[in-house]
């Protein structure tokens, strides 16, 4: 399986990080090594001192697809999760300076956290509001709503097939919204979808 990951989806996030408001969705991958479970702990890699939490929505897909049409995507994925996109912003932003390639601060080990259990879309009251946060400690620090994606999940699927060919399993990772910040030993993360909590686990 594939973890394919966007960026800059919402305004705000993309403001609080200087970056432009893009025109097509900002698309990177993580490797399958990548993955974290289970409510597992997850352990700060010593080669960084400032990796950031970034909570997202995350879609899975359901079956093979390529050059998907915007408005045949809501057939590709039936499930949404939770889980964090961890970045080591200080790595990613002498990368992004020296015009290199992110990998290395976004793909790492156990940097894409998973929730254990999805949700059927039809569960949730309305699959175009799907509200999600973040707290830390048991304090809110991020809040996000799907509403508010620049580019809602039917379009992230059209146009990431374009480009690379989806397969059951993939999950996509659609965007943080605003509030990011570094995490730190002893820390408690817990996400909520629709204000039930999906993900629970600590810093090491
Ligand atoms: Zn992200």
């Amino acid at each position: 399986m594939k973890i394919i990951c966007v960026g800059r989806n919402y305004v705000a996030h993309a403001r609080e990080l200087n970056n432009e408001i893009p025109d097509e969705p900002v698309l990177f991958m993580k490797p399958d090594s990548a993955l974290l479970r289970n409510n597992d702990p997850f352990y700060i890699p010593e080669w960084s001192s400032d990796v950031h939490h970034e909570i997202e929505l995350i879609v899975r897909i359901k079956k093979l697809g390529k050059n998907i049409d915007k408005k045949f995507a809501h057939r590709y994925y039936g499930e949404i999760g939770i889980g964090i996109d961890f970045t080591a912003r200080d790595l990613q932003n002498s990368l992004k300076d020296k015009g290199l390639p992110w990998e290395k601060s976004k793909a790492f080990d156990h940097s894409a956290v998973v929730c254990p259990e999805f949700v059927p879309i039809e569960s949730l009251p309305d699959r175009n509001t799907i509200h999600f946060r973040l707290d830390i400690n048991g304090k809110t620090v991020q809040e996000g709503n799907s509403a508010l994606m620049i580019f809602p999940v039917d379009d992230v699927i059209s146009h990431v097939s374009k480009y690379f060919t989806l397969k059951m399993g993939d999950l996509i990772y659609t965007g943080t919204p605003s509030g990011v910040g570094p995490v730190k030993i002893g820390d408690r993360l817990e996400g909520f979808l629709e204000g039930k909590k999906k993900f629970d686990f600590w810093i090491k």
